[in-house]
């Protein structure tokens, strides 16, 4: 599909002349697969050399374009050779310094001949120098016309010099002018209401080719008008596509699922306690949602510890009272576990059965639970991503549950939603995502606009507030006298040992090394230790000995980050907490402060902190809300870290960004009546362009 018929914006970059395998190969590198992805390659800096700066006046630490006669040109120094050559105009002097050069070039800098120069002019006890500028000879009689324009400094990777860059990208601009000054810029007409809004084609030029007059710094900063116009056509693109999504579930099928009173009154009244009123509403969504004949899409976020899981069992009762499975799934072995045993408790009296699918299941354990499951006497089957794999076969799938959702990518949501298509009534099954990581309202309206979004907004009450300290790794003493403490009020302790190195060994390694130190420290209490490279017969008991509180201190990798719940464990220490992004570190410290008494989180650091890390530990120390949290974390870290992206699938944004963007994300659901009656073809240009991603476009 082609903007025009002569500028084809999807064409390989192969398809330019002049560029072959080698430099295609460095432009992958930089996420450049077609002509137009060259156009959203976008400068992050520039330089002015539209003007030539006289000697005289240069300033310190300042670029600038200079040109002058060679009046010397010499090798000099014995350990640490250099190049000078000095160069001289009508008003000044400046040498220029090379510490490295090829013969070709020394040839090139002959007594007489000119140069022209750009860099940084830095000023020495003798006078102005200039350190491996950007230089070209000028020759004698040929006047070499200085640019119109900025020079525009283009991120790089190595080998791929800054010249062939510019040049690639001037002559892919220059055939994009000459095609669409032809065709009309829908948008910009639509939203021509917007001030100083301009035509894609408008943008970029001025993007690529500034004249020195323009406002460098709204341009690096992305604020100019220019990329506001790039901003709002992506950000559209990704509007677009999740309407898109949300109307395509809306033309499918389910089977509606309705509880039955009696059912639900059996079912709570098992139950310890009263549900609260965030989880009284989100379930009365839910129980709306089910009982429609198209399948719901709906996302529980609430903050750790706010009970999503009993809402998540009651959709799961509604479910097999009618029959029909139930397939939850979750990140983790030990949550899927620990699932298990509530799910088994609470469905007993209902005649249930549940069972799990996991990785680890061996071979025959596995055939008897697929046996099961494709006989439909397994109504409620929990497990980890095995639940995708080919031969599992549901006898009537109603509804998947997705569990601590930010752990998983849309891709294998959808592979689970295809799991249940069954083709002959052609039904989906409804689908229930929940997530202890909020979704800030920016990323939720522009990334998660095809979701049902609904918010547990409180915890259960009587709930302590948990109490966080960072505290130097040099006071870890301490730390462990308080664990004594602990124990001594029969209390229990994790001890999380956190990614030191991406090896999962070495993670291990760790976490051995600190579980053999506890045990010494402390002789009076059980330690246990669980971490990725246990088998899970080993990991059970010790996760078994924990629940029972015959283990009092669980030292453990980040295995326990999601869903683990004990409530009598009340403090939680993690290492090296400077090292974890702070959604992951509210998750963890989530473990704590499920019980009535009073918990603490121990955040140990490596010092120095940096800035930044201060910071960050800052916003946790000061914060029990995910959701403040969530957004220091945004703007902190920016969207794809929260989600932590290579997870989750979460599409990337090019140009536009949560925080900086907020204004715009809000206006588009406004703006929408006036893009009404756009050209298909045109949407569907637009959303190739910005996501990349047709199997994403056709979710
Ligand atoms: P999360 O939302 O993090 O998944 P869980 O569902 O694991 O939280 O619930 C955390 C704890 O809160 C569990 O021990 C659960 O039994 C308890 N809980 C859930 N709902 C309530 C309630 N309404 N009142 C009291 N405790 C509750
Ligand atoms: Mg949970």
């Amino acid at each position: 599909m082609s903007v025009t018929e002569d500028f084809d914006w999807f064409a390989p970059v192969l398809s330019i002349k002049g560029i072959g395998e080698a430099l295609a190969l460095k432009l992958t590198k930089l996420n450049i697969h077609c002509v137009g992805d060259l156009l959203l390659h976008f400068p992050f800096r520039y330089e002015n050399h539209t003007q030539v700066t006289p000697m005289r006046c240069l300033c310190d630490a300042q670029n600038a374009l200079i040109e002058g006669t060679i009046i010397s040109a010499n090798q000099i120094g014995r350990q640490k050779k250099r190049y000078i050559v000095g160069l001289r105009d009508p008003s000044g002097y400046c040498e220029i310094v090379f510490f490295k050069t090829f013969h070709s070039q020394e040839t090139q800098w002959q007594k007489g001949s000119a140069l022209r120069c750009f860099g940084q002019a830095k000023l020495s006890p003798k006078g102005f120098q200039m350190v491996h500028p950007e230089w070209t000879r000028l020759q004698e009689g040929i006047i070499l016309p200085l640019p119109e324009t900025l020079t525009p400094i283009y991120p790089t990777v190595a080998g791929l010099a800054q010249k062939t860059l510019r040049k690639i990208i001037h002559r892919v601009l220059m055939s994009y002018e000459n095609s669409v000054n032809r065709q009309e810029d829908v948008l910009a007409s639509k939203l021509g209401f917007l001030p100083a809004m301009m035509s894609v084609w408008e943008a970029l030029k001025l993007i690529h080719q500034p004249t020195p007059d323009i406002d460098q710094h709204a341009l690096v900063e992305r604020q100019h008008s220019a990329y506001r116009r790039l901003i709002i056509e992506e950000l559209l693109a990704h509007h677009i596509t999740m309407l898109k999504i949300r109307e395509n579930i809306q033309t499918e099928q389910a089977k509606a699922l309705v509880l039955d009173a009696a059912k639900l009154d059996k079912f709570l009244a098992q139950l310890p306690f009263q549900l609260t009123a965030a989880q009284e509403d989100a379930w009365n969504t839910i129980r709306q949602d089910l009982a429609k004949n198209t399948p719901m899409l709906r996302l529980v976020q609430g903050d750790v510890g706010c009970g999503k899981t009993i809402v998540a069992a009651l959709a799961a009762l509604t479910a097999v009272s009618l029959d029909q499975q139930v397939v939850i799934m979750v990140p983790t072995e030990i949550l899927a576990e620990q699932h298990l045993q509530h799910f088994q408790a609470w469905f007993e009296p209902f005649s249930v059965r549940c069972e799990l699918l996991t990785g680890r299941l061996k071979a025959k354990e596995r055939r008897s639970v697929e046996e099961n499951i494709a006989l439909g006497l397994t109504k409620i089957i929990i497990g980890t991503h095995a639940l995708f794999q080919e031969n599992v076969k549901y006898q009537s799938l109603g509804l998947v549950i997705i569990d601590e959702q930010h752990r998983f990518g849309v891709h294998q949501r959808l592979a689970l939603r295809e799991k249940g298509y069954d083709s002959e009534i052609s039904v989906l099954p409804h689908q229930l995502i929940m997530t202890a990581t909020p979704i800030p309202r920016t990323l939720a309206m522009s990334q998660y606009a095809h979701l049902d979004i609904s918010t547990i907004s409180a915890l259960p009450p009587g709930r302590q507030p948990i109490k966080t300290l960072a505290i130097s790794q040099s006071r870890r003493d301490e730390v462990i006298e308080r664990i004594d403490g602990v124990c001594h009020k029969g209390q229990q302790i994790y001890w999380v040992c956190t990614l030191i190195s991406e090896s999962e060994t070495l993670q291990c390694q760790t976490a051995e090394a600190t579980f053999e130190a506890l045990q010494e420290a402390l002789p009076h209490w059980r330690v246990g230790l669980v971490h990725g490279k246990l088998s899970s017969d080993d990991r059970d008991l010790i996760m078994q000995a924990f629940y029972a509180g015959e283990i009092q201190i669980l030292v453990a990798t980040t295995v326990i980050e999601v869903g683990v719940n004990v409530p009598n464990a009340t403090l939680m220490v993690i290492e090296n907490a400077e090292r974890l992004g702070l959604a992951q570190l509210h998750q963890l410290r989530g473990r704590v402060g499920r019980g009535h008494a009073a918990s603490f989180c121990v955040l140990l650091y490596q010092s120095p902190l940096s800035e930044m890390a201060q910071a960050r530990l800052g916003t946790l120390r000061d914060s029990n809300d995910g959701f403040v949290i969530a957004e220091a974390d945004l703007s902190l870290r920016g969207p794809g870290e929260i989600l932590g992206t290579k997870q989750t699938g979460v599409v990337q944004f090019r140009v536009s960004d949560l925080k900086r963007d907020e204004a715009i994300i809000q206006a588009i659901p406004e703006w929408m009546p006036h893009l009404k009656d756009l050209p298909g073809s045109y949407i569907e240009s637009i959303v190739m362009r910005w996501l990349r991603r047709p199997d994403y476009v056709n979710a």
